[in-house]
C-alpha cells in the first residue's frame, strides 16, 4: 500500500483571512507531504506496508507511529475546516455539550486554555468516551485518540507550524480564529457515527 496525500477539500487560500494561503501551503503542502513521504519510506518492505493507518496507530511505536498518526491527524484536521463553515444544529451533539462543558462558548474557552497549556507540540482533541461522554484530550507530539480507545470529534494542531506565519506567538488566537472555520457539520457526523456503533 502506498500511502498518498488526501485531497484537501477546499482551495488553499479559501480560508482567509484566518487561515492564509501561505500557512495552508506549508502545512498541507509540505508538513502533511512530508509525513506522507517518510511514512512511505519508513514501511515500504515492512508488515506495515498493508496496514490501514489505523491499524499502524495502534501497533507502532517510534517514527512509524509518529509519521503515520501525522497523516491522521492531519487528514481529519483539514476535514474538519471549510470556508462556509455549518453552525452546531440541534441534536445529539448539542446536548452533550451542553450537559458536559455549559456551552458551545465553554467548550470553546475549554480548548484554548488546554491549548495554551500544552507545552510544547502537539494536538487538543474534543473526544468521546464508551459512555458517550466529552472530554478535552491534549496529547502531546502525534498523540491521537485512537490509542486512549477514545473517539476524536475534534483536533486542535497547535503545533508552530499550524499557525506561526499568520499568529507568530499568538497560539489563543490562531485557536480562536479555527474555532471560526470549523464545520460542525462534520463534527456532528462524527458523533453520530460512533453512537451507532
Ligand atoms: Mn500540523
Amino acid at each position: 500500500m502506498i500511502f498518498t496525500l488526501p485531497p484537501l477539500p477546499y482551495a488553499m487560500d479559501a480560508l482567509e483571512p484566518l487561515m492564509s494561503q501561505q500557512t495552508i501551503e506549508y502545512h498541507y503542502g509540505k508538513h502533511l507531504q512530508t509525513y506522507v513521504d517518510n511514512l512511505n519510506r519508513l514501511t515500504e518492505g515492512t508488515p506495515y506496508s498493508d496496514f490501514s493507518l489505523e491499524q499502524i496507530i495502534l501497533v507502532a511505536t517510534g517514527p512509524v507511529f509518529n509519521n503515520a498518526a501525522q497523516v491522521w491527524n492531519h487528514t481529519f484536521y483539514f476535514e474538519q475546516l471549510s470556508p462556509s463553515p455549518r453552525p452546531l444544529a440541534e441534536g445529539a451533539l448539542v446536548d452533550a455539550v451542553i450537559r458536559d462543558f455549559g456551552s458551545l462558548e465553554g467548550l470553546k474557552n475549554e480548548i484554548i486554555r488546554a491549548s495554551t497549556a500544552l507545552f510544547g507540540s502537539g494536538w487538543v482533541w474534543l473526544v468521546c468516551d464508551r459512555r458517550d461522554h466529552l472530554a478535552i484530550l491534549p496529547l502531546q507530539n502525534a498523540g491521537n485518540p485512537l490509542t486512549h480507545n477514545l473517539t476524536p470529534l475534534l483536533a486542535v494542531d497547535v503545533w508552530e507550524h499550524a499557525y506561526y506565519i499568520d499568529y507568530r506567538n499568538r497560539r489563543a488566537d490562531s485557536v480562536g480564529a479555527l474555532w471560526d472555520r470549523i464545520d460542525w457539520t462534520v463534527v456532528s457526523e462524527r458523533f453520530c457515527r460512533m453512537m451507532r456503533k
